[in-house]
């Protein structure tokens, strides 16, 4: 078979709990907006998951990853019953399978001001404990003003940038655009769909596509945002390369003079946030591995991938974890969090 080489690539954006959540039992109503998905879906599913299912969540999504030749996840991750030592699970679980993590709690207020000083002291104690992590909030419009900037302070103290979505719904259109304005540097600004054009930022914007798409929030236009664009998946699986097709489609679909250089930069700049990941060595089952080809061209899948000078993958079989195990034990606590569902 002919192969082709890349670096590993980078999920820029993932919410890795989301791995168990397939097939989850319907909501109690069908939610009409954005508002209500998060209401009906995402805040019930993430008030029921503890530490076990956390750590298999994690495996699961880390496991499919690399199976897609994704060697980092930047994760973004809200449990509120299990908040203490939930970073710690997730980056365990990810260094089990050979995937390199920066995680980090999204702060809210959606349950009191207790529920914010918690995620507050998850991101301080993980990241002060030699963690890898940026300071998380969840979205402005579900955060106090003083919990924001106790938020934005810590990751001052720590010198670590602020993970956070910004203006993904009309709802948070105001509050995101206000924070974004705060940015800096080291911030990873997530989605950006009802950003004004023109609005100055710092950092960098991680797009989305299908889970845009898939919540009916609107399209990004992240062209809008100039060289400071990574993509991402937003919990659904970590499969850089489809994601990347469909960031392209989208595009084109905006604008049929597009060519698919630009989302591969996107995809590439995903190495400003986690350079490591430039250095792992992934062999696939295709030899041109060059944007005009993969946007046209489904079913590529890695073979070998070596991590730090280490084969985590070998001829499509992870080598640090059991597949079959992880995959068994995560359909083990799908049906524990579906049961409390
Ligand atoms: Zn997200």
């Amino acid at each position: 078979m002919t192969t082709g080489t890349t670096p590993g690539f980078v999920c820029s954006h993932h919410h890795l709990y989301s791995a168990l959540v397939r097939g989850m039992p319907a909501p109690p109503q069908t939610p009409t907006n954005f508002l209500e998905i998060l209401e009906q879906v995402w805040w019930r599913v993430d008030a029921a998951l503890d530490l076990e299912m956390l750590e298999w969540s994690a495996k699961l999504g880390a496991l499919e990853a690399l199976k897609s030749g994704t060697t980092a996840i930047v994760d973004h991750h809200e449990s509120p019953n299990a908040i203490e030592g939930s970073l710690s699970v997730i980056a365990d679980a990810c260094a089990e399978v050979g995937v390199r993590a920066i995680c980090s709690y999204g702060i809210t207020d959606r349950h009191g001001p207790d529920g914010a000083t918690a995620g507050l002291a998850e991101n301080e104690r993980f990241i002060k404990d030699g963690g890898r992590g940026m300071v998380g909030i969840h979205a402005a419009f579900t955060c106090e003003q003083s919990t924001i900037d106790a938020t934005v302070g810590l990751a001052e103290d720590l010198d670590v940038g602020v993970h956070v979505h910004v203006a993904e719904g009309f709802t948070d259109a105001g509050s995101g655009a206000a924070l974004a304005r705060r940015s800096k540097e080291n911030w990873l600004l997530v989605h950006g769909v009802h950003l004004p054009d023109g609005l100055s930022f710092a950092g960098m914007m991680a797009h989305n596509p299908r889970s845009n798409m898939n919540n009916s929030v609107g399209y990004a236009d992240p062209k809008r945002f100039g060289g400071r664009v990574v993509l991402g998946t937003d919990g659904i699986g970590a499969d850089m390369l489809d994601e990347f097709r469909l960031a392209f489609v989208k595009l084109r679909e905006d604008n049929v003079t597009s060519t698919p250089q630009t989302p591969w930069n996107w995809l590439e700049n995903g190495w400003m946030l986690v350079p490591e990941a430039e250095s792992d060595e992934v062999t696939w089952n295709y030899p041109i591995m060059d944007p005009w080809h993969l946007a046209y061209t489904t079913g590529v899948h890695p073979l070998d991938i070596t991590v730090d000078g280490k084969k985590v993958l070998d001829n499509g079989v992870t080598t640090k974890v059991d597949e079959a195990e992880v995959r068994a034990k995560a359909a083990e606590q799908a049906k524990r969090l579906f049961a409390k569902l």
